[in-house]
């Protein structure tokens, strides 16, 4: 009897248990669906006055470099010049909260189309090299090697890549990009020769808004969405992503996509 009064009385309190953590899972799941629609309102919100901004101090800058009286008005225009600047990082930032939010809600579609991945990796070498003025180098086979992708997120992958790899390492050294067809792959590698990524936080790295604790103590600045946004970009192209890296040696980054689209 007295065992039979025990079973019951476990029976209810896991029941109540159960309960619980229904309740519990539903309220985070709610937290969850309002911290989406919270990252996502905030940053449509924030774009457009960001955008207008740019805009009105890019039209500023054009009148006055058009205007030879204007000239003595020198300390605006590098006024306008640090807005035109600083409102670009606001927009870069804006831009990957959009993108982590349309991750997470599901919305970010692919639009692909045959492309010359040499072509593309050229470009984004040859924009960071201008931009940044560092040693980027191009390591590909003389033929052009396409594939079908969305053209602009790979652009996106391959910029944030070569980017990093330049944030994140010496001024005075190379950054080494390559790209290796393979029969049923194409692997794409970016090197570089920095700080390099300790082996505990190399999966870590491609979590939302994960952070090396060094890259949150330096003066290097971001929220560590990039290379989430990297790696599911990647995904969705049915490719893999990787890191290898040695502290104080640097990192080499690993893309590597299907010849064939098909999962
Ligand atoms: P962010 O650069 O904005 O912080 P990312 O998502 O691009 O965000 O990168 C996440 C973190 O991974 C960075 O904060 C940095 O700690 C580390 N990281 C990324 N690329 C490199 C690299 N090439 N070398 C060393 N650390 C890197």
């Amino acid at each position: 009897e007295r065992a039979r009064f025990q079973a019951m009385a476990t029976e209810l309190e896991l029941q109540s248990y159960a309960q619980e953590l229904e309740e519990t899972n539903r309220r985070l799941e709610d937290a969850n669906q309002m911290k989406d629609r919270f990252l996502s309102i905030a940053s449509h919100e924030l774009k457009t006055p960001v955008t207008t901004i740019r805009g009105q101090a890019q039209l500023m800058l054009r009148r006055i470099s058009r205007h030879k009286d204007l000239e003595h008005m020198d300390g605006v225009a590098t006024t306008l010049e640090r807005i035109n600047d600083q409102t670009g990082r606001l927009t870069t930032l804006i831009d990957e909260l959009l993108d982590v939010s349309s991750i997470r809600t599901g919305k970010a579609a692919l639009n692909r189309r045959l492309c010359n991945v040499t072509a593309l990796c050229r470009e984004v070498v040859e924009d960071q090299r201008l931009l940044t003025e560092r040693m980027v180098l191009l390591d590909a086979p003389p033929e052009p090697v396409t594939l079908k992708l969305d053209v602009d997120r790979f652009s996106q992958v391959m910029t944030n890549l070569v980017s990093n790899a330049i944030k994140y390492s010496p001024d005075d050294t190379p950054v080494e990009v390559s790209i290796k067809p393979g029969a049923r792959c194409v692997l794409f590698s970016v090197r570089d020769h920095g700080r390099g990524i300790a082996k505990d936080q190399q999966e870590r790295v491609f979590e939302t808004f994960y952070r090396t604790p060094d890259a949150q103590t330096s003066s290097k600045r971001g929220l560590g969405l990039g290379l989430a946004i990297t790696k599911d970009i990647v995904e969705r192209h049915n490719g893999r992503i990787w890191c290898e890296s040695e502290l104080k040696k640097g990192s080499t980054f690993y893309v590597e996509l299907p010849v064939s689209p098909s999962p």
